[in-house]
């Protein structure tokens, strides 16, 4: 029998490359989404999969399935996005993850949660360890987000103290690659769309912000062994790219690879943007034997060709 695993936001950017890979190693792949920040033309090549299932749908309402694993990663994560609405944003990481949840317990079905480096606020702790609580504005316009996601973590753990569900909960670090949405506003694809149609490269700040930056193919990488760990390993536990950068720096690496006339242009710093982040992986290391093996100026030239060919298309067909 194949394993039914369930991917919540499975349209969107990790979610359709995490449905890709859990198809390429046969299981029986279901993709919940409500289409809010993902795409049907993210998931549209893996209809040819006979072991493939789309159903629109909202985590805010529960649903009723038959399923072995849960991938619960439904929630907007780019700051325009999620702070587009916030009541939906906090209401889709809490009841969205209570559904999820006893789903997972109706089921008896191992269940993870995609949590955030958000999670540690604008960190005073520099790297971040798992240990370190955060530095979190509760009542910022990021807090429907970073609040959210913690509440989520809580639940998890709540289920599992309570419950002895099977849980796995990962820290994301700023992720990049291949179908991030090309109006999705976080840096990577910003710069990298403004540098391909030669307009102003819009640095927030003075740019000497740092994030550190993971492919997604490293990040898919680490998901995957978290998933199939012990059952005693619960996590927290970081993924993401220790290799930090600085924003100016970033926007200039684009505007060469880019070969483009792009000029930067400073705008003001979103309110609580966080100065500084970079993940400590020994956990990860230790615990999953995992660690991103793509370097940004690699994971950047398949994005760059990416987006060159998808604003292409966009283009052709009169959409931009
Ligand atoms: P994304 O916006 O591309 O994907 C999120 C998906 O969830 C979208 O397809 C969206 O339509 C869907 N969704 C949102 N609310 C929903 C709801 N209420 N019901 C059903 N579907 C819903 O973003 P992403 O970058 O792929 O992020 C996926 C997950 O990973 C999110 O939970 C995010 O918090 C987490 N994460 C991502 C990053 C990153 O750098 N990309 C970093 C940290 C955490
Ligand atoms: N940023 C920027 N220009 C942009 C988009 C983002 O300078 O066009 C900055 C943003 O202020 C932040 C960093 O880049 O300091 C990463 O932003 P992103 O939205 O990608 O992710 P997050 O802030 O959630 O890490």
């Amino acid at each position: 029998m194949r394993k039914i695993a369930l991917v919540t936001g499975g349209a969107g950017f990790i979610g359709s490359h995490l449905c890709e890979r859990l198809l390429n190693e046969g299981k029986y792949v279901i993709c919940v989404d409500n289409l809010f920040s993902g795409r049907k033309e993210n998931i549209q090549h893996l209809f040819r999969y006979p072991n493939f299932d789309f159903i629109l749908h909202d985590v805010i309402n529960p649903i009723s399935l038959k399923v072995d694993e849960i991938y619960h990663f439904a929630c907007p994560a780019s700051p325009p996005h999620y702070q587009y609405d916030p009541i939906f944003t906090m209401k889709t990481s809490v009841i969205g993850s209570l559904n999820v949840l006893e789903l997972a317990r109706f089921n008896n079905a191992k269940i993870m949660l995609a949590s955030t480096s958000e999670v540690y606020g604008d960190p005073l702790e520099h790297p971040q360890k798992e240990t370190y609580r955060g530095n979190v504005n509760p009542i910022g316009p990021r807090a429907c987000y970073d609040e959210g996601k913690r509440a989520a973590e809580t639940l998890f753990f709540d289920y599992y103290r309570k419950y002895k569900l099977r849980i796995k909960v990962i820290r994301i670090f700023n992720t990049y690659g291949p179908r991030m949405r090309h109006d999705d506003g976080r840096v990577v694809s910003n710069f990298i769309v403004q540098a391909l149609n030669n307009e102003d490269i819009t640095v927030y700040g003075d740019g000497t912000q740092t994030r550190s930056f993971c492919y997604i193919d490293d990040l898919i990488e680490g998901i995957i062994k978290m998933m199939n760990s012990d059952d005693s390993f619960l996590g927290p536990v970081n993924l993401g790219n220790p290799d930090e950068f600085r924003v100016i720096d970033l926007a200039n690496k684009i505007i060469k690879m880019t070969n483009s006339k792009s000029k930067i242009v400073f705008k003001d710093l979103p309110e609580d943007d966080p100065k500084k982040r970079r993940p400590d992986i020994t956990l990860a290391k230790e615990k999953l034997n995992w660690e991103p093996k793509t370097t940004l100026d690699v994971g950047l030239k398949e994005t760059i060709k990416y987006f060159r060919e998808f604003l292409g298309n966009y283009k052709k067909l009169g959409f931009l």
